[in-house]
């Protein structure tokens, strides 16, 4: 398993406005470190005690991406460090983050999770539900949170039609907010984080700027996390 290459390798693919997130989740800290010096600087993590204990032992210029579903209680946990946080989906986690993010004296980046997939089990805001939230007057006092964007995951599914149908249903999505409502102190919409190894190319077609990809990296996990 040579990390350097495989990381070589999708970068070569990649749009330029594209960021490549390597997933480590459950790997050790030695595969993180040959991602590193490889020149790999974006890490996202699913668990907050696995990000917070990789955090303080890998360098300090990594940019730490929660990439998992994140419970209200353990927001304090990240919020001195996290560089973007990817799946909040209801406004009370986001007013936890905010609330975390004021006393640590920063502002957190956030993307809103959107629902995509035909799957029950996904986590995530439908497009009303979205557009409910970004409109309240609650939502504009939440002074240390910055909305940067959307994330979305697509069915868990080979029928490549069915996943340009997923990816394009975000970016329009993504589309029809940025027009309509526009940029607030706290909502700048700039990143579609969409795209795991398995079909990071076709969300790319569809205009992801942040790809997710853990298994094309340092290979299979070990049990299904
Ligand atoms: C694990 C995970 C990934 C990476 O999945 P791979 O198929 O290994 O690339 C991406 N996004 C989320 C939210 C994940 O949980």
């Amino acid at each position: 398993m040579d990390i350097k290459s495989n990381i070589d390798s999708i970068k070569a693919k990649l749009p330029e406005n594209v960021t490549l997130i390597a997933v480590s989740k459950t790997k050790p800290i030695s595969m993180l470190l040959d991602a590193y010096n490889a020149g790999q600087r974006h890490f996202g993590e699913n668990y907050v005690q696995e990000l917070v204990e990789k955090h303080e032992l890998l360098p300090s210029d990594i940019n730490w991406h929660f990439i998992g579903h994140l419970q209200s209680n353990k927001v304090k946990y990240i919020a001195p460090f996290v560089y973007l946080i990817h799946g909040v989906d209801s406004f009370s986690l986001l007013k936890e983050i905010n609330k975390q993010a004021l006393k640590n004296n920063r502002t957190i980046n956030c993307l809103l999770q959107i629902y995509i997939a035909k799957e029950e089990s996904k986590f995530g805001l439908d497009a009303q539900e979205v557009e409910n939230l970004l409109i309240t007057k609650e939502f504009s006092e939440l002074t240390h949170i910055n909305i940067v964007g959307l994330m979305g995951m697509a069915t868990n599914t080979e029928d490549e039609a069915i996943l340009h149908k997923e990816f394009e249903s975000l970016n329009t999505l993504f589309k029809y907010l940025k027009a309509n409502i526009g940029n607030k102190p706290n909502l700048n919409l700039q990143e579609i984080s969409m795209g795991m190894s398995s079909d990071y190319e076709i969300a790319i077609k569809h205009g992801s700027t942040m790809i997710r990809v853990g298994s094309s990296i340092f290979g299979v996990r070990n049990y299904n996390q």
